[in-house]
């Protein structure tokens, strides 16, 4: 079966997110009771998970959804003048175009996510967003989308910046493109093992239409084109 749907994260995948969610959570910092980061900080924080990044913060546990609704509620003041990563728009337009159905799984709202899209005129190119409000639940909602679709999860790919959707999609067995122009550093990411590891948004582009031809041609297995993306 090959690829049909492909599911987006927001935040470090799509927009360029990062640098206003470092400035608003600064600005919570005392109010939440934990660690202003400081620009040192900052490549310290790319190569650690959310739980360890939470770990380190020293916040405490029962703290962490009032802050995200914060965090949301802060950002939903700046989503207008957020940017798409650059080359985001070119390579999904070219990814829709090919027919390949298109969404978004978030941990931030989905007003949000409307805002953005409609105000770069993304909007169009994805059939569904969905928004989940815990850190750790994304591969709930990735089943959940399966069941409801009747899809398995070789049909599905979950595109995402951060070890945490890597870690949903393995949960689930569905295949992973991990992005390193968001939050994570490519080692972070690399350690999760995801089968593919990118750099460049229009390297989308390459992987999903090797994964439609390795299903296509007899000749090519699904094993040879994912060896040569890693050798890539
Ligand atoms: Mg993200």
């Amino acid at each position: 079966m090959s690829v049909k749907v492909i599911i987006f994260d927001f935040d470090g995948t799509l927009a360029d997110t990062f640098d206003a969610v470092v400035r608003i959570s600064n600005r919570l910092a005392s109010e939440f009771g934990y660690k202003q980061a400081v620009p040192d900080d900052l490549a310290k924080i790319r190569n650690l998970g959310s739980r360890e990044i939470i770990k380190q913060s020293g916040i405490s546990l029962f703290k962490i959804p009032f802050l995200l609704k914060r965090l949301k509620a802060d950002l939903h003041n700046e989503i207008l003048y957020l940017n798409p990563i650059f080359g985001i728009e070119e390579a999904l337009a070219k990814l829709n175009y090919e027919g390949n159905q298109l969404g978004i799984l978030t941990s931030n709202s989905e007003e949000n996510v409307r805002i953005f899209l409609k105000k770069h005129e993304m909007e169009d190119l994805f059939s569904f967003i969905f928004s989940e409000t815990k850190l750790f639940s994304k591969h709930k909602v990735l089943r959940k989308f399966l069941q409801k679709n009747h899809l398995t999860p070789e049909e599905v790919i979950y595109v995402g910046d951060e070890t945490r959707d890597i870690e949903a999609a393995k949960k689930i067995n569905m295949k992973a493109i991990a992005v390193s122009w968001g939050f994570n550093s490519k080692e972070a990411l690399a350690a999760q093992n995801p089968e593919f590891l990118i750099h460049q948004p229009n390297e989308l582009i390459d992987v999903i239409g090797m994964l439609h031809s390795a299903y296509a041609n007899d000749y090519l297995g699904g094993e040879t084109a994912l060896r040569k993306a890693d050798e890539g």
